[in-house]
């Protein structure tokens, strides 16, 4: 029987399953893709938000602030790409900049650190690109951008090395009060443990309303994106945000910290939980917004667009976080509603959730827990001098795979012989970026397939996109 397990292995869960790994326990996460970030937390805006935009004293803003600050030192400790670039809302009319001073009021409130409004000759001197129709714009020194998979990645290896259990293509299905335990029915058998922690994002509220009276609800709301080519990267430094409505932030347009740029997100509230596609009308939308005076008063060719993508936010009713043990269900711990800012906040959620859990099962501290971590080897961030001795030494990092994003061989080799390896192609992509350059994967898709058929030993036809069915291949067209 386990102490704890953590139903999820989104940047929330994984978050957790860190902080939790620093004690001496028996846990595991349960998740049912075939990788860690297969859920939301692999399609999001990567911004990395200051804190200004949660309603004053909700355990959203408290964890967005906290969030923002535990990430840089993370970066440093767990070696994932971050970057300070700050954050713009632009006000294109006099009646939005009232928004603007209430937006300065509530970064006040929370705790933000250096937000100001900038006059429109300030801002257009800091991003010329920025439509003629600005008149001012807050600015938030401390907003920046992240890679959502590898925070999330990072995370989960840390937690592994420090003896956190993953089980991947292992969905739960349901969960039953025993005494003092759960089980939890799952397609790989039952799984008992002494205290659960939901972490299933937009399928939280399934879980919390199997064990409680007071149940919850959770909306997926879709957000749609068109993803630009690193040469329009350079359109604005900073995450620029419009004065946000009804249903959220606004759809922004932003560099992403490996310097792509994109537009979006959208929001709309959608029935099924998997809907994942993108849809004719939106794209078209975010298209016009690409063309005319949204926030730039460049054109951004659509010809630069190299993908779209959508993910779901996981929105509570409350549009709060909810961090807790479940007050009618002894041991059972939600982490629910983690909507936009959750990604900012998951390192906080992780300490909180961790705190309340060790408090409950009395946990002592492990002597020995391993605080850094490095990620997969970039040789292009290598001098000329160090890229050569690494070539010497491992050819394989001579030879590339990925030519959009310069991935090497070498890359995909320590991305599928590290903690948490990986086993498909999304999650060598998540990993190391192949895949996600210009061309999208059409050339280095057979390559990188063959490298993970000769390190896992399968054949082609066994190797999939992301676990299950997925496989790629069915066989040979041609035997000569
Ligand atoms: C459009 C959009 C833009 C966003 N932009 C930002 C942003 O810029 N900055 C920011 O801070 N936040 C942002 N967010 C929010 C952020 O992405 C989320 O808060 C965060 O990713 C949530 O992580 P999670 O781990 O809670 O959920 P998920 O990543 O969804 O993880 C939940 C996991 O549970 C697993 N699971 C579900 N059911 C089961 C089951 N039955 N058995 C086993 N496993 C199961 C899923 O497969 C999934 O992997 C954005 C979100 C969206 C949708």
């Amino acid at each position: 029987m386990y102490d704890v397990v953590i139903i999820g292995a989104g940047v929330t869960g994984c978050c957790i399953a860190r902080e939790l790994s620093r004690y001496q326990l028996n846990a595991c996460v349960v998740e049912k893709g075939d990788d860690v970030a297969s859920g939301t937390s692999k399609a999001n805006s990567g911004v990395i938000h200051s804190g200004f935009d949660a309603k004053p004293g909700s355990l959203m803003a408290k964890l967005n602030v906290e969030g923002n600050a535990l990430l840089w030192k993370l970066a440093e400790e767990l070696d994932f790409p971050v970057k300070k670039n700050g954050a713009l809302v632009v006000a294109t009319d006099e009646e939005e900049i009232k928004h603007l001073e209430l937006l300065l009021d509530q970064a006040r409130q929370n705790g933000v650190p250096g937000v100001r409004i900038l006059t429109r000759e300030e801002v257009m001197k800091m991003e010329p690109n920025l439509t003629d129709k600005t008149v001012a714009a807050l600015y938030a020194p401390t907003g920046g951008v992240i890679d959502p998979f590898n925070l999330a990645i990072a995370m989960g290896e840390n937690a592994n090395v420090n003896g956190m259990e993953f089980r991947f293509e292992t969905e739960v299905l349901q969960i039953h009060k025993k005494g003092e335990k759960y089980a939890l029915e799952t397609n790989h058998g039952t799984i008992e443990t002494k205290c659960v922690v939901n972490a299933a994002g937009v399928y939280a509220d399934k879980f919390h309303n199997m064990v409680s009276e007071e149940k919850i609800h959770i909306t997926a709301r879709k957000g749609e994106y068109l993803l630009f080519d690193k040469t329009v990267g350079d359109l604005f430094t900073a995450s620029v945000f419009p004065v946000p409505g009804k249903m959220g932030k606004g759809i922004l347009i932003a560099p992403t910290v490996h310097g792509n740029l994109y537009v979006g997100p959208t929001a709309n509230d959608v029935e099924d939980k998997e809907s994942i596609n993108t849809t004719q009308d939106i794209l078209q939308l975010l298209t016009e917004k690409a063309k005319a005076n949204h926030l730039s008063k460049k054109v951004i060719p659509m010809n630069k667009v190299i993908t779209s993508f959508a993910g779901l936010r996981a929105h509570q009713d409350k549009h709060d976080f909810i961090v807790q043990e479940v007050p009618d269900a002894e041991c059972f711990f939600d982490a629910a509603g983690i909507e936009s800012p959750g990604l900012t906040s998951s390192p906080a959620i992780g300490a909180m959730m961790a705190k309340m859990v060790s408090e409950k099962l009395n946990l002592k501290k492990k002597e020995k827990f391993v605080s850094t971590r490095k990620g997969v080897l970039k040789p292009e961030k290598l001098t000329d001098e160090e890229r050569n001795q690494l070539i010497k030494k491992n050819p394989a990092y001579g030879n590339i795979i990925c030519r959009c994003e310069m991935v090497t061989e070498g890359e995909i080799v320590d991305a599928i012989h590290r903690p948490l390896g990986a086993k498909s192609m999304d999650s060598i992509k998540r990993r190391t970026r192949a895949g996600m350059g210009r061309c999208q994967a059409g050339f280095c898709t057979p390559r990188t397939m063959e490298v993970l058929s000769r390190e896992l030993g399968i054949g082609m036809t066994e190797i999939t996109k992301k676990g299950g069915g997925s496989q790629l291949v069915v066989g040979k067209t041609k035997e000569l």
